[in-house]
């Protein structure tokens, strides 16, 4: 690494989440404007060829430690494992999975041959009906099945949950029982400002407080320090549970980002908040520099969300 990439708070680029595809096939109601139908986009997105030039070329310049892949659903996007298998010939080993985990089942094997060692898969709710008001699909089962299948093929799974206040805020703790009978970290999310619910001061929003005093209302509950650069803050539980909470609105963890974004059409953006992404595709290596600089310098001090919903920007 020639050029390091640093910012006058220290912030480095580390971390690379990308955005496989903006389309999702869950329409979850804090993510996909309601009463829309999702499309394929009409601009051209990144081949796997393509993504793997883009991830080679900032990982020479900022020297990256984990890609995570993401979306709308990664698992839409037909050559996972290939694209798997080449991040790690590029010697980035550290590859991670966001998903709803519908098509985890069928693809499980492939995806752990090509060398994915890490899943987070959301799961908003354990009732069906509480599912599929939020999701929009009703087969929770394939969700069910694939964390236990993930975990029985050896993998490092944690839940993801969006807790939604009157909607779903009634399944934290059979959430978190859940998650502790598998032995598996749960995150409960805060709502955040991404999308059309940018301008709407939701009525849904439940704070880190309210989660954590929802779980302390079944068992006691003590604070864990935050590891640097991770976004969750992890509480253990008297009953030996563990679980995170994802705070962005509450307690930003903006001052030890380490997370650069790559979206399915070749921009980069350097704070989940940026409401611009900057085109990457078919740059010289000076002029990715600036890009990675001006990048750096949409990093802020606190979230404060932006109108881009995040199945573009990758959660
Ligand atoms: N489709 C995959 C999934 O469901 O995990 C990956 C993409 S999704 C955008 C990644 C994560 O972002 C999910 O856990 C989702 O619940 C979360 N998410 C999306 N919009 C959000 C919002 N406005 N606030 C908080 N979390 C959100």
């Amino acid at each position: 690494m020639h050029n390091p990439i640093e910012d006058s708070f220290g912030r480095q680029f580390k971390t690379l989440r990308v955005s496989l595809t903006s389309v999702c096939n869950m329409s979850c109601i804090y993510c996909v404007t309601p009463g829309i139908i999702q499309q394929a986009p009409k601009e051209k997105v990144l081949t796997t060829s393509e993504y793997l030039e883009a991830i080679q070329k900032i990982h020479q310049q900022v020297g990256l430690k984990t890609i995570r892949l993401t979306g709308g659903e990664p698992l839409l996007f037909n050559e996972l494992p290939a694209l798997i298998k080449g991040i790690v010939e590029l010697g980035i080993t550290d590859i991670k999975l966001t998903t709803n985990g519908l098509r985890l089942l069928a693809q499980l094997d492939s995806l752990v041959e090509a060398g994915l060692k890490s899943i987070n898969i959301s799961l908003d709710a354990l009732d069906p009906g509480v599912f599929r008001s939020i999701s929009k699909v009703s087969n929770i089962r394939s969700v069910l099945d694939a964390i236990d299948a993930s975990i029985e093929r050896g993998l490092e799974v944690k839940i993801n949950t969006v807790v939604l206040k009157g909607v779903n805020d009634h399944q934290i703790v059979p959430l978190l029982e859940y998650a502790s009978a598998r032995n598996i970290p749960i995150r409960f999310l805060e709502l955040m400002k991404m999308g059309y619910l940018h301008y709407n001061e939701s009525d849904y929003f439940f704070s880190m407080d309210e989660i954590v005093e929802r779980i302390s209302s079944v068992t006691s509950v003590a604070k864990m320090k935050r590891a640097a650069s991770n976004t969750t803050t992890y509480w253990q539980t008297s009953k030996g549970m563990v679980f995170g909470v994802i705070a962005n609105e509450s307690e930003p963890f903006c001052s030890d980002c380490n997370r650069l974004r790559l979206d399915s059409f070749g921009n980069i953006y350097g704070c989940i908040s940026a409401s611009e992404g900057i085109d990457i595709k078919e740059v010289t290596d000076e002029a990715l520099t600036a890009a990675l600089q001006k990048a750096l310098a949409q990093k802020q001090d606190y979230f404060t969300g932006s109108e881009i919903s995040m199945k573009y920007i990758g959660g």
